[in-house]
Parts: structure tokens; sequence; C-alpha cells
């Protein structure tokens, strides 16, 4: 795109350019502008009657011209819609590698017990005693995940898994206050985390004092004894670790963190590696955020809110914010009050209703359709299936740890593009000229131009060995020297390589049209 919005001519400076058409339409693939640029102002999808003669009462502030919303008819407006839908990638076209992302298959099942009346038009204002339906799944889904993490209550507000963080870090700050302990001040964070780790520590004012992993991408007991004193209110720890690696320490981590006063948080993204496989509560964490839209299969990307459930241990379960479910002589209830109450001391609350119920409903079912032996067979797939695209590429791509077995997911370094002249974004690109998403690339940042690669236990064995011949067929081309396939990539897509680094620096939010319109006539 130029500053206009247009799209720009393929770029020819590469040796190898696509076919140009006169259309800029590609086979069958259709060449989209915006709707100010494809509308025009005499048409109209409807036909409205004029309006009988009237006064206004808007008090002097009502339109003084015409505001130049283009019209399309019906079939063009249609078309519109649906092109832009085809131009998305999702789950459901194709294998979609994004590491740390766990991109699943959702279910229809789910969607279809979602879109229930009685879960479907609910509205969150109803008094609680004509939901009881809705507060049951609520009680059974968080039934649900206590269970298979072994913890001891759930906040299941939380919108996404940052919001969990936030939530559990919360609950993390109102225990170490009601303790009067307001000088922990400090929350260690490893190399390898997430960057929502470090940022949700600073926006609720900790200071954020880095662990070193060691070696072998694990971080080490001994790294975060050395960084604990008697300033550190948390450590926010990943397991499996953002380079794919079940922390091996784990439990004397979780011993030194709790002996220093300290709490545990840990990051659950990647749960699921290992469900039904170890639970987090046994380990020695005190919170944990489960991206239901990441483990159990509610869509997310561009396809749907997310939902962060916060599991907690004992020492932090009577934080949990409002509104919370109870159950006693009253009966089931959420409980909307943030005052104390007996055992609850909320923080406070962090969304306007009860969170994202749609999603709790699809989830819920993905755990119920696939039984708690179901869901530990997913983990062991997804864990199988990273593997075998790690074997499948490991004489030709290089691992920052060495060739160890890896869990969910399996990362890759740039160490085999040296000498190249190649890097770890022009293999990204030259994916999406093979028809797959790239998987997540320089991240984590520990290992030096990282290749993230997530399957999920989805895809099948005939998926994965395609995806695995695309990757060799591009290593290989790398080894034969074809610079210009890469550089030039991606040369198959609606766009070439953009300037993402303007992009995001000098965002053009704002059509503006080339010629001043003209205004309404009547
Ligand atoms: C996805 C992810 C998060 C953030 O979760 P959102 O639901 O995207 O907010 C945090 N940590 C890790 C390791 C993740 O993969």
């Amino acid at each position: 795109m130029n500053s206009e919005g247009r799209p720009t001519a393929p770029s020819q400076t590469t040796g190898i350019s696509p076919a140009r058409t006169f259309t800029a339409n590609r086979a069958l693939q259709q060449e989209e502008g915006l709707l100010f640029e494809i509308g025009r102002h005499d048409v109209t999808g409807v036909d409205l009657e004029e309006p009988a003669a009237f006064v206004p009462r808007l008090g002097g502030l009502e339109r003084a011209g015409a505001i130049g919303l283009p019209g399309l008819s019906e079939p063009e407006a249609m078309r519109h819609y649906v092109r832009l839908s085809q131009k998305n990638y999702g789950i459901d076209s194709g294998l979609f590698p994004l590491g740390s992302c766990t991109m699943k298959h959702n279910p229809r099942l789910n969607e279809k017990m979602a879109r229930l009346p009685g879960f479907a038009d609910i509205h969150p204002l109803q008094p609680q005693s004509t939901v009881p339906g809705a507060l049951a799944l609520m009680e059974m889904l968080s039934h649900w995940l206590i269970e298979m993490t072994g913890m001891n209550a759930v906040a299941l507000s939380p919108k996404a898994g940052a919001h969990g963080e936030l939530c559990g870090m919360m609950a993390i700050k109102a225990a170490l206050a009601a303790r009067g302990e307001h000088e922990r001040q400090v929350v260690l964070v490893p190399d390898s985390a997430h960057g929502t780790n470090p940022a949700t520590a600073a926006l609720i004012g900790f200071s954020v004092r880095s662990v070193p992993a060691g070696a072998d991408g694990m971080v080490r007991a001994d790294a975060v004894k050395a960084a604990l004193d008697g300033d550190v209110a948390a450590i926010m720890l990943t397991n499996p670790n953002t380079c794919g690696l079940f922390e091996a320490e784990i439990v004397a981590i979780a011993a030194a963190v709790h002996e220093a006063g300290a709490y545990f948080y840990c990051d659950g993204a990647n749960f699921n590696a290992i469900v039904g496989k170890a639970r987090p509560g046994d380990l020695g964490v005190d919170a944990m955020h489960i991206n239901l839209h990441k483990t159990f299969s509610t869509p997310h990307g561009g396809g749907g809110p997310g939902a962060g459930p916060v599991v907690l241990s004992a020492a932090l379960a009577p934080f949990a914010p409002a509104p919370y479910l109870l159950r006693d002589g009253r009966g089931l209830r959420l409980v909307e009050d943030t005052a104390r109450d007996g055992d609850h001391a909320p923080f406070g609350r962090l969304t306007a209703f009860h969170g994202q119920m749609g999603m709790y409903v699809r989830a819920l079912s993905y755990m119920l359709s696939h039984g708690a032996n179901g869901m530990k067979q997913a983990s062991e797939d997804a864990v199988l299936n990273a593997n075998y695209i790690r074997a499948g590429l490991s004489d030709l791509l290089t691992q920052p740890f060495g060739d160890q077995p890896c869990m969910h997911e399996v990362l890759f370094d740039d160490a085999w593009l040296k000498g190249t002249g190649l890097t770890t974004l022009d293999i990204a690109k030259a994916l999406i000229d093979e028809g797959y998403h790239p998987m997540t690339i320089y991240f984590p940042l520990v290992a030096h131009g990282a290749m993230l690669i997530e399957p999920t236990e989805s895809e099948s064995k005939l998926s994965l060995d395609l995806f695995i011949a695309t990757m060799r067929d591009l290593a290989l081309a790398v080894r034969a020297g074809e610079k210009e396939r890469f550089l030039s990539a991606p040369r198959l897509s609606p766009r070439r390589r953009l300037d993402e680094t303007r992009a995001a620096r000098q965002p053009v939010l704002r059509w503006k049209p080339r010629a001043p319109l003209p205004r309404d006539t009547d």
C-alpha cells in the first residue's frame, strides 16, 4: 500500500517477477479496494422512501452537509465482504504452525453448543435466578479447570492470557498487602518469557529482575536462588517454557520461591503440552492463567474473543476478583460484591460483567467431548507431532539447545542460515508462497533468529509430512544458493514484501479522498 491506501504494483526489482494482469486479479483471486474506492454516491442497496417533512430538534447540531458515505448495490456489498473473507488465512484453511499460539482445530460441536438459545440469548444483566443453567455450566467448567491443574480455586472472568496474568499478579499483590509486606516490589522473569510477563508486572508497579536461562534453554534453581531476596514478590515462569522445554527444576524453583516468602506465577499458555500428564498445583504453582482459546480449542486470532481463567492456590484463592461463584445454603450464585465476606477478600473486579460466556460453553464442550483420557491423548499427540517435525528437519535446520526432544513445539534458530545472506524473515516469507502461515519468528529472544513451530494435535501425519517436505525443499534451496527465491518472497501473494517498519512507525490509518466528495444534491 502507498500512503493513499492504493495497492502498489508488484516490485520489479527482483529476478523472478510474477505475471501481471490487467485487472490486478490473480487467477481466481480478486483484487479488492476499500469501500470508499469502489462505492459511488449515486448507488444504494436499498430504496428508502423520502421522509415526511419534519422540524429538526437537534438544537442546530444537525448535519450541515453530506458525510460522503459510498453506496454499493447488494451484490457489490456481498462480493466485497466475501472477497475480504477469502483473503483471511485461518486454522480452517490449513496448517497454522504459529508457535506459542496453539492454533488447533475448533470443533464444530463447540460452536453448536454455544449457539443453543439458552446460552446464546442470555443477557449479562438478567437476574441470576433466570440463568441457573449458565451458572451450573460455569461451576462445571471451574471444576474441570481446578481438577486438571490441581489448584484450589479459579477466577473465570479474565478475557485473555495477558488479562489472566494481570488477575493473578493482582491477587499476589493483594495477598502481600494482606501480609503487610509492601516492600516486596520485584518480580523475577526469565529471559525466555513472553513479553506479556514483564509488561504485566510493570503495569501494576513491580520492577522486573531478569533471570538468565541456562545453556540448555531451562531456568536453573540456582539462578533463581541467586536472584531471590526480601524484595521479591513473585516469579513469573512459563512451563513448558517458550523454548518448548519442560522446566526440569520447576519443583526446586517453587520451593526456593516459597522459602523466600514470594509467590509462583506460572504462565500457562503452553498447558496443551501437559494436560492430564502433570498438574501445576503439584509443582508448587500459586497462580496460572489458562488460555481457553489455546488449550481448549475456542477460536482465536481474528476469529473470536479469548478467555484467560486463572487457577489459584489456597494461599491466593481468597483474593480472587469478583464476580466469583459461591455455593452455599442459598444455592449457587455469582457474588458481585467486592467487599470482604467470610473467606473472600476480592482485590476488586476486572470486567464489566462475568467474562466470555460463549468461550466457557465452547471450552466445556471440548472437555466433555474429549473426557479426561481424550485430553491427555491430545497433549500426547501434540508433543508427538512437534517431535515428528523436529526429527524430520533436524538434519537440515539447527536447534539452539541441541537435538533434544521437545514438548508441544519445536524451536529452531538461524545458525543453519549462516553465510547464506538469508535471514529467518526470508524463510517465513517463502513459506507464504508455499501456502502456509509462517511459524512464529524471532521469539523467544533467547534463540538467535528463532523459528518456533507448533503443529498441535489436530494435524494428521499426511499434513505433517507435507509441511516437513515443504520445509526441507526450502532448506535445500537455501543450501543450493537459490537466494532470489527467498529475497523476493512472497512472490505469489496479493501484496509483496511490505515495509513493515514504516507501516509500524508511520501507520496510515485514515483513507483520504483524492478529490473533494460531491455534496448531496437533494
Ligand atoms: C499467548 C501467550 C500469552 C498471552 O495470551 P493472550 O491470550 O494472547 O493474551 C502469554 N504467554 C505466552 C507464553 C503465550 O503464548
